[in-house]
């Protein structure tokens, strides 16, 4: 199918200054895509929320990329569909930050993802909004996907990671990977109690760039320095195409990881601060790889 693309250039003002991020801001985008309650992928919440998505990046200042496809999956095709957000730079280059806005199916459960889904769509949607009052020297991408969680209960094989591995395909076809420097993915940053380990299967160089971005900022208690074991996550199918990825996870939410994949992951247990922290870090490692 082809992409639909709608360039929008609303909102920008000659005299616009350099925003920051709001925790706060990115804490209530993040409870209005939980309010649409469990969003597996084909969905009619998963497609409201694509809908909302795209009404709240026309306000700023990008080309909205529009991703839609068919998924075979374990339970049939399955229609799902990525958001970008591209802002232009002229520097030929590109940076990417990324996450996923699907919630794991869990029949017959109120699985509502507000850290595992929610948060990744909040913290992208006040990136965006901050994004556009910035002048840029690479392309910033904007990623929302679609899919990441696995449609069958365990994770196995290609049952995972739909959308990331659908765009990095056509990444490869249409050239825009060879222009892509680094890809920045998020997933689980909202969580209250703060913690993310370097994971492994995250590029060094990258990881050392943002974890020494955090600790100028002050963020060591946030960015441990422990190391956590590698994560499938919707970096991997850029990675085995040789884009630096990097993976920002929280893998540690609640007692135990008690929280994790479970009906208890609600707004509650996210916090504003946690997502400025991420937020921010992530801005200002942009600016440090457009340098
Ligand atoms: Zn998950």
């Amino acid at each position: 199918m082809p992409l639909k693309r709608a360039l929008c250039f609303l909102a920008v003002s000659a005299a616009a200054t350099a925003a920051s991020f709001s925790g706060a801001s990115a804490l209530n985008y993040t409870r209005q895509a939980v309010a649409f309650g469990p969003r597996p992928p084909g969905s009619d919440a998963d497609r409201k929320l694509q809908a909302y998505i795209v009404s709240q990046i026309k306000l700023d200042a990008c080309e909205i990329i529009e991703d839609p496809f068919v998924a075979k999956t374990p339970k049939g095709d399955i229609a799902m569909k990525n958001i970008i957000a591209r802002f232009p730079g002229k520097s030929g280059k590109a940076i990417a930050v990324t996450g996923h806005f699907d919630t794991k199916t869990f029949p017959g459960r109120k699985f509502v993802g507000a850290n595992d889904g929610g948060s990744s769509t909040g913290l992208l949607l006040e990136m965006a909004h901050v994004l556009a009052h910035q002048p840029r020297l690479d392309d910033v991408y904007l990623v929302w996907f679609d899919g990441e969680e696995a449609i069958r209960e365990e994770w196995e094989g290609t049952d995972n990671l739909y959308g990331s591995r659908h765009l990095a395909d056509r990444w490869r076809k249409d050239g825009t990977l060879a222009k892509i420097k680094a890809l920045i993915n998020v997933d689980m940053i909202g969580d209250k109690a703060l913690d993310i380990k370097p994971e492994g299967n995250s590029d060094p160089r990258l990881q050392q760039l943002v974890w020494s971005t955090a600790a100028g900022l002050g963020y060591q208690a946030y960015f441990l320095s422990q190391r956590m074991s590698p994560e499938e996550d919707d970096h991997i199918p850029f990675k085995v195409l040789g884009v630096p990825v990097l993976d920002i996870i929280d893998f540690n939410y609640g007692p135990d990881n008690q929280y994790w994949h479970s009906d208890q992951d609600t707004m509650d247990k996210l916090s504003a601060q946690s997502l400025e922290v991420v937020g921010t870090v992530v801005l200002e490692s942009i600016h440090r790889l457009e340098q």
